[in-house]
């Protein structure tokens, strides 16, 4: 058992490449071998949201702060606020992050396959972000 204490962890930006905004990340666990799946704390400023991007093994967020929107590719934005918690499938096109007007906290849990939790697509453009169809 090891006990990763809060604020073990320096917090970081997440880098332009794959977010617009400002969006910070503030590691929770790491796995350990054969454990795969890492914990992390992300907070978006508003506005601010990943990329598209895919997971190889999926991916759950747990919303725990403020309003945000998800989306995956071919659905409608989605609002989620706290207490919510969003499965993607594995390989299913999406992005996350925070309303226009309000910041979104999320702990993400995500798997590894092969050294590989994320694959990295497009920015979400603004017209795709303020689409509300
Ligand atoms: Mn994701």
């Amino acid at each position: 058992m090891k006990i990763a204490k809060a604020g073990s962890s320096a917090s970081s930006w997440a880098p332009a490449e794959n977010f617009t905004g400002r969006v910070r990340r503030d590691p929770l666990v790491a796995p350990e071998s054969p454990g795969r799946a890492v914990a992390g704390c992300v907070t978006f400023e508003p506005g601010a949201r990943t990329a598209w991007h895919t997971h190889p093994a999926g991916q759950i967020l747990i919303i725990t702060a403020g309003k945000g929107w998800v989306q995956r590719e071919g659905g409608p934005r989605e609002e989620v606020t706290p207490g919510d918690s969003v499965w993607f499938d594995a390989n299913e096109k999406h992005w996350h992050g925070a309303t226009d007007k309000t910041a979104m906290t999320h702990i993400a849990v995500t798997e590894f396959i092969e050294g590989e939790a994320a694959d990295w697509l497009e920015h979400v453009s603004d017209a795709d972000y303020d689409y509300n169809g």
